[in-house]
């Protein structure tokens, strides 16, 4: 398991001394809601470094307010507009995806992986390879490049704390001394915005209906995978990484209310469940505080005012993403890294518009099809690279036809 035993020890040197961060992806969902969270103890943290792509208004709005170290966008060409807007504040100033990687090697104790999708995954490296805390919201990473990354995570000693607020779940109710005492972890799923529609209807749905997410706010990327169930699949991978119990005994089950957002069944039949409002700075703090707890503002949940708690089956029929994902786990080598790269393909060009809901899967499921023959995992970053951007190829390829 990639999770280290220090998880018991309340008493460690970390909790007491300031700790200094980075958090990359600063301008996104989880980004600014980690900042929200450091600038309520800003005693408590050093901020090395904040990172955008695009953003260059929200990344300098950021850095006058918190003055990292430094802060850098990934455009190159927005380079002058974050230098004239940081000038004269002292703070160091860089442009692009290397740029990037150097803000993840920066000497911070902790760094939150952030940014969406494979482009987090050479700076999330980087931080894992010099033996950082990472708090991993980028679920992308351990789908992509599995076993690349837990083996340099036992290489370097780094930490990982979990983000997705199901693994952070699983993260605060399991009981990691014991683990020949789990009998299965069970994940929740929200449903999503098209939990109670027809195919029919999903084939209608507009990228405005997709993103629209009945419980949380994230951004686009992941709240179409929410919208198509391919999110609880990455999850299922990630979950498989994270946590040494093997695919069948990581069940998933719907629960639209969001309140519970996992559970850990024991051999005596107990399950174990985390309990809480959704939102994302619950588990994002338990990461930043870990190995203590911080306060939050976030609501507390009022039980008698929720009333119930439903639960229901996966429909495999209308979200086939969720059985694409259990088979490419299943099948293993570079099937999650090809799963994964013709679903962000294929998500950017529904939000695009260019393809409708229901090609998602499609067009995912093609391309797993058409790369069957791959079946070894990628040793190394190059080979990873290479089988996305083949996959990448073939799911552009595949958007053109669809293409209305
Ligand atoms: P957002 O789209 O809101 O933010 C993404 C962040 O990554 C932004 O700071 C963005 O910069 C940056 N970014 C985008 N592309 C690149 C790139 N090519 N190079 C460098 N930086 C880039 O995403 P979320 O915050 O919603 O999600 C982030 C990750 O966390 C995802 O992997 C997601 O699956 C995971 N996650 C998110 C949850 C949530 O509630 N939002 C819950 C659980 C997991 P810019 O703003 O300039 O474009």
């Amino acid at each position: 398991m990639a999770l280290t035993a220090e998880k018991r020890d309340p008493e460690t040197a970390s909790a007491a001394r300031r700790r200094s961060v980075s958090v990359l992806g600063s301008t996104g969902s989880i980004g600014v809601s980690t900042l929200d969270l450091i600038e309520r103890e800003r005693e408590k943290y050093d901020l090395v470094a904040v990172t955008a792509h695009k953003n260059v208004t929200s990344l300098i709005e950021q850095a006058r307010r918190l003055r990292p170290q430094l802060a850098v966008i990934g455009d190159t060409l927005l380079y002058d507009e974050l230098k004239a807007g940081l000038e004269g504040t002292g703070i160091e100033i860089a442009a692009g995806r290397d740029a990037v990687i150097e803000a993840a090697l920066r000497p911070a104790d902790w760094v939150m992986a952030g940014i969406v999708g494979t482009a987090g995954l050479a700076p999330t490296l980087a931080a894992v390879r010099r033996g950082a805390a990472v708090a991993l919201a980028n679920k992308e990473c351990l789908v992509s490049a599995g076993s690349l990354f837990l083996a340099e995570v036992s290489r370097s000693g780094a930490t990982l704390l979990p983000v997705d607020s199901e693994h952070n779940a699983i993260f605060q109710v399991l009981e990691a001394d014991r683990l020949h005492t789990v009998d299965r972890i069970i994940l929740t799923a929200s449903g999503g915005p098209f939990r109670t529609w027809s195919r029919e209807d999903m084939a209608k749905a507009t990228p405005k209906q997709a993103v629209a997410h009945p419980r949380w706010d994230m951004g686009a990327k992941i709240s179409v995978d929410s919208a198509t169930l391919m999110n609880k699949g990455l999850e299922l991978i990630e979950a498989h990484n994270l946590f040494p119990f093997g695919e069948p005994r990581i069940e998933i089950i719907i629960h639209p209310e969001s309140i519970i957002h996992s559970m850990v069944g024991y051999v005596d039949g107990s399950v174990l469940a985390q309990l809480g409002s959704p939102d994302m700075r619950t588990p994002i703090s338990y990461a930043l505080a870990w190995p203590n707890r911080m306060p939050t503002p976030c609501a507390r949940l009022n039980l008698a005012e929720i009333g119930k708690l439903t639960f229901e089956e996966p429909d495999p029929a209308r979200f086939p993403a969720l059985r694409l994902a259990r088979e490419a786990l299943k099948a293993g080598g570079a099937a999650p890294t090809i799963l994964n790269a013709a679903n962000e393909i294929a998500v950017a060009a529904f939000l695009g518009g260019h393809i409708g809901f229901l090609d998602i899967a499609t067009i995912v499921e093609s391309v797993l099809s058409k790369s069957n023959s791959v079946t070894r995992a990628p040793l190394d970053l190059e080979e990873i690279y290479e089988i996305d951007r083949i996959a990448r190829n073939c799911a552009e390829e595949l958007v053109q036809l669809a293409s209305r």
